[in-house]
């Protein structure tokens, strides 16, 4: 039976991880797995998590099962953050935590099913998982465009997929510091998003997975809160994984958003059903130690601090590539200091990715994209005198 399975292409950016790590080369640059780093190259704990975690070691007196929700608590303290003041919605908001934004990712998809979407329209290019969550879920993927070539989102494609969709499609947006290519919706063309979905009435599945990377914690969430604000029903799936640090300790949360109140116990014990068929209930850890944070206030404030420092950061890096747009022409690198996160794409060949790699010991993934967190004051001349060495050929 076994025997029967045919090998999966392997993980593209696990085996760039591994050729870096190869590289002897003393000023190689990672610019491959999407994870911050300092400007020392550094992923490290978060200081308001160490905290948290060792008041956890010192408080918590059992590790029983918790139920397919998880810890209420976390989910609770985050809402106010993603939702804003009037973070009941009315009673409309239910949640629940998740591992990671995958898994509230896969819930959101698996919920839509089984409440009759049969299409999720995605733009493209996007996280390579998203396609994958979608077909393994079983439900059609169809793409529109999400970036245009100067760097800005495609509003015009979004829009018209919205307004051809049939009532079963659901469409699936990033909230904020898209990946892979960093360009975010403005505050105007959400304002356009929430009316599109109103007037059609489709579900929007919203996927926040870098919140407070991008501008600031609640600008980020303000395109998010325009849609709620306008649409009678939403999912949204939400990642502790960037914005605090814990990546491998999987810490997310799914939040639905119901026509009426009445609605909710039906939909909340769908999401119960499908979580406990997948993974029964979350990793407890991560979780406790983000409500941990989020329930002293000296802790809050030194995650705010710390989310402060990162932002700053990557908008630095941004700020200088983009001030080295005419040392490397045809890169569109201007555009970078008005987009977001993590990420950008870089209009490169195959042979300048490699060219970049073998004789530069630059490594990003095939597809153009960088981290931004891996270029620090230390490299990113070296990195701009890289690009024009590579586009000169
Ligand atoms: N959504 C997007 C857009 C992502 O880029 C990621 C991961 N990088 C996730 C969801 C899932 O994040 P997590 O690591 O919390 O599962």
């Amino acid at each position: 039976m076994l025997d029967q399975l045919e090998a999966q292409a392997p993980d593209a950016l696990l085996a760039l991880i591994k050729m870096h790590a190869e590289d002897p080369r003393e000023d190689k640059i990672d610019l491959g797995v999407g994870v911050y780093r300092t400007n020392d190259g550094a992923t490290p704990v978060f200081r308001s998590i160490k905290a948290a975690e060792q008041r956890l070691v010192d408080t918590q007196d059992s590790k029983s099962y918790l139920g397919p929700e998880g810890d209420t608590g976390f989910v609770d303290a985050l809402k106010p953050y993603i939702f804003g003041k009037d973070a009941s919605m009315g009673g409309r908001l239910e949640g629940m935590q998740t591992p990671g934004g995958t898994g509230a990712v896969r819930l959101a998809v698996a919920l839509a099913k089984a409440a009759g979407v049969k299409r999720v329209h995605l733009g493209v290019p996007s996280w390579p998982n998203h396609a994958q969550i979608l077909q393994d879920v079983g439900v059609v993927t169809c793409t529109f465009h999400h970036a245009k070539a100067d760097g800005t989102a495609d509003i015009d494609a979004l829009i018209e997929t919205i307004e051809a969709a049939e009532p079963t499609d659901a469409v699936l947006l990033h909230g904020c510091c898209h990946n892979p290519t960093g360009v975010d919706y403005t505050d105007e063309q959400w304002e356009q998003i929430a009316e599109a979905f109103a007037a059609k009435g489709i579900l929007p599945i919203l996927d926040v997975a870098y919140h407070g990377l991008g501008r600031g914690l609640e600008e980020d969430v303000a395109g998010v809160r325009k849609v709620l604000a306008k649409v009678p029903e939403a999912l949204v799936a939400y990642s502790c994984d960037k914005n605090f640090g814990l990546y491998r300790d999987r810490v997310g949360a799914f939040y639905m958003i119901a026509k009426q109140p009445s609605d909710l116990p039906a939909i909340t014990s769908n999401a119960n059903a499908l979580a406990r068929a997948n993974w029964s209930m979350p990793p407890d850890h991560g979780g406790a130690a983000v409500r941990t944070v989020l329930r002293d206030g000296d802790l809050t404030k030194q995650w705010l601090d710390e989310l402060d420092e990162m932002r700053a950061r990557m908008r630095r890096v941004r700020a200088r590539l983009a001030a080295a747009d005419n040392e490397a022409p045809g890169l569109n690198l201007a555009a970078l200091g008005e987009q977001n996160g993590l990420f950008a794409m870089l209009p490169l060949t195959k042979d300048q990715i490699a060219s970049l790699r073998e004789d530069h010991a630059i490594y990003m993934a095939g597809s153009g994209r960088i981290n931004v967190a891996g270029l620090h004051a230390g490299n990113t001349d070296k990195f701009i005198a890289a690009l024009a060495d590579v586009i000169e050929g």
